[in-house]
């Protein structure tokens, strides 16, 4: 009697089974997803050789190497003295397509972003001057707060959680693929915003993909918060932000700027 209960068991669970793979019975057809349909863009193509690959059409430009008016200067080079500071026009000098970093003054976008995808190039000084971080020292900032380090590290040794590709004393890059002072190097980096409750706590922090000369330097990285040269990031609770181009004593140029928001 039980192996009769067993068997009639096994011959209804073998049923089901046939019944399910009839109701799951696929064609390629059944995985293929149409709708929606991504937008149509049209992607950069290579530029006259000043200015690199020209911005794809959806982007928000920020430099095309004609002029600085989407930028404002701010004085000096740390996060806490750039807070709530408009110094008026940027003056940084345009020359051949490009805008270099001047002593002094620090650069403000006038458009602020959440999540974005930002492209830009930049050339440490051809002739090498200083060492470790005095040396083609930059940084793009990411909502004005989290900076991306620009520094001049072919054969420049210094803190690695301070070289080119870190995220400033907090994330070593996964890798060095510098090229030589005075040569284009291309940043392209997609950053999601940090998020804050209604009581200024940060329930989900930024995060940030980076690619140097096209390798990957930061994967998904979760910033803790704010860029301090002394002491630990600080969580500071905010809405969109810039992207603030440092200087740093430094002439650093830079071209072919451009955001997509996300
Ligand atoms: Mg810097």
């Amino acid at each position: 009697m039980k192996k009769i209960v067993l068997l009639a068991m096994g011959m209804v669970s073998v049923l089901v089974a046939q019944a399910q793979n009839e109701q799951v019975k696929q064609n390629p057809q059944s995985s293929e997803i149409w709708t929606p349909v991504p937008p149509v863009i049209t992607p950069g193509v290579p530029g006259p050789t000043a200015t690199g690959t020209t911005a794809p059409s959806d982007a928000i430009v920020l430099f095309d190497g004609r002029n600085t008016d989407q930028w404002v200067a701010i004085k000096g080079y740390a996060p806490s003295a750039w807070e709530n500071t408009n110094e008026g026009p940027l003056k940084w000098p345009v020359t051949d397509g490009v805008m270099y970093s001047t002593k002094g003054f620090s650069a403000r976008s006038k458009q602020e972003f959440n999540d974005f995808q930002l492209h830009i190039e930049f050339k440490t000084p051809e002739k090498v001057e200083g060492t470790g971080q005095g040396r083609g020292n930059s940084g793009i900032f990411l909502q004005g707060r989290y900076e991306l380090q620009v520094l001049d590290n072919y054969d420049n040794p210094t803190y690695v959680n301070g070289m080119v590709g870190s995220i400033y004393k907090q994330a070593i890059p996964l890798a060095n693929p510098s090229r030589k002072p005075g040569e284009w190097q291309t940043y392209d980096i997609i950053y999601t915003a940090p998020h804050f409750n209604k009581n200024g706590l940060m329930t989900q922090p930024a995060h940030v993909t980076v690619l140097l000369n096209g390798v990957l330097v930061q994967n998904h990285t979760a910033i803790k918060g704010t860029t301090e040269y002394i002491g630990y990031p600080r969580v500071q609770p905010h809405g969109k932000g810039p992207i603030l181009l440092q200087d740093h004593g430094n002439p650093v140029g830079f071209r072919n700027i451009w955001v997509r928001e996300l």
